[in-house]
């Protein structure tokens, strides 16, 4: 896990306090979307597709301010939309920063190269770049060639200047677990600090809806990904998320863990559902029947998804606020993670003489981790 260690000390003294306190439910991450326009068009996102009136509106940093006051969630997650295009974005970054909340702003960097004199390197501060692959992956998964050169540059011109990285990757079905392996390779080689992975959540509004990955396909395709990863290799995500996305430690979806604000309000129940809102962060809490989400409560919409912003807090909570999850990340993280897999049946696949599990296809999608 490359978490700076402050953070990890801050989000478990956070947990822990909460625990104490009899909390059981409580935000680690404020999912906080200033503007949903974007100057990318992708085929799997699920935010650019509201009317030309609501995707000319920005909050206002007053009003960001406040949700972040309001949440008290030590992290905060800035998507979209394309966050960079908000004429005020630096204001709400510091504003931010000057309240110790550790800060991952999601860009699909077309414009971070050129935004970064707007920024103050900080322990606080990372851009968090969408990557969905290697090059051709990436720029099919956008709709737009370059796009992933830009990002190379950008990422290069943000590390220069002392800035923290991370990428973030949505993984659909025809992601090529080896391609995929290299590409983790390209990232740390170009110097990022850790990166986020997350199979992409089937929005209705999405465009392509032929590409989402099914549990299981989900859990196969991450074995593949994420067998005997090399140490080199450095995740911005709790070994216990990327454990349940192998299909090796269960977890149950915690959506009020990453509360959605955005120019409507609060987003009841998730950043991905969107069953109304609230106009404060006491009613979402109080007003949402939490008990109707997660794949135990049967809701068709829930039994698919693995996501980032719906489980990476409760793998949060299980590894510092149970003795079964902390004892597992603990030998995760000493002894790597154990393994599901057919090694003849994966040897093969890789050497491309059996294709494994859907690949072949191609793919298209966007972000959904911490970030998009
Ligand atoms: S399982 Fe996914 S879709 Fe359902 S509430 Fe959780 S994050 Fe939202
Ligand atoms: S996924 Fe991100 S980069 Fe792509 S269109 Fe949506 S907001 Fe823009």
């Amino acid at each position: 896990m490359s978490v700076p260690i402050s953070q990890m000390w801050t989000v478990a003294s956070y947990v822990l306090g909460k625990k104490l306190a009899g909390i059981n439910r409580y935000p680690l991450v404020l999912m906080l979307e200033p503007l949903f326009r974007c100057n990318l068009a992708c085929a799997g996102c699920g935010k650019i597709q509201f009317p030309a009136e609501i995707l000319r509106q920005n909050l206002s940093p007053e009003k960001c301010l406040h949700a972040a006051d309001e949440c008290g969630a030590p992290i905060v997650s800035i998507p979209g939309g394309e966050p960079l295009m908000h004429p005020q974005i630096d204001e709400i970054v510091a504003g931010l920063v000057q309240r110790k909340k550790y800060v991952y702003l999601c860009t699909n960097a077309l414009k971070l190269e050129a935004a970064l004199p707007k920024f103050k390197p900080s322990k606080y501060l990372a851009f968090s770049v969408h990557m969905d692959g290697p090059k051709e992956e990436h720029d099919q998964a956008v709709c737009r060639e370059g796009v992933y050169d830009i990002a190379v540059a950008a990422i290069k011109a943000a590390r220069a200047k002392g800035f923290r990285v991370t990428t973030n990757s949505t993984l659909f079905d025809g992601a090529n677990p080896e391609r995929m392996r290299g590409f983790f390779d390209d990232m740390m080689r170009l110097g990022v600090e850790g990166m986020m992975v997350s199979p992409g959540y089937s929005y209705e509004k999405a465009p392509d809806q032929n590409h989402f990955l099914k549990r299981q396909q989900t859990t196969n395709l991450f074995q593949r990904l994420l067998n005997r990863a090399p140490r080199r290799w450095q995740f911005n995500q709790t070994p216990l998320f990327l454990e349940f996305l192998q299909g090796k430690f269960d977890l149950e979806c915690t959506p009020w863990g990453s509360p959605t604000y955005n120019v409507f309000g609060w987003q009841k129940p998730c950043y991905l559902l969107n069953e109304g809102y609230v106009q404060t962060f006491k009613e979402l809490m109080e007003l949402t029947a939490w008990d109707k989400y997660g794949q135990k409560s049967g809701n068709s919409r829930c039994q698919d998804c693995m996501v980032h912003c719906g489980h990476e807090p409760s793998a949060v909570a299980a590894t510092f606020g149970t003795l079964k999850g902390f004892l597992h990340t603990a030998k995760v993280s000493l002894f790597g993670s154990s393994t599901n897999l057919d090694q003849p049946a994966l040897a093969l696949a890789s050497a491309g003489k059996v294709p494994p599990p859907h690949v072949g296809k191609s793919r298209s999608g966007s972000l959904l981790k911490i970030g998009k």
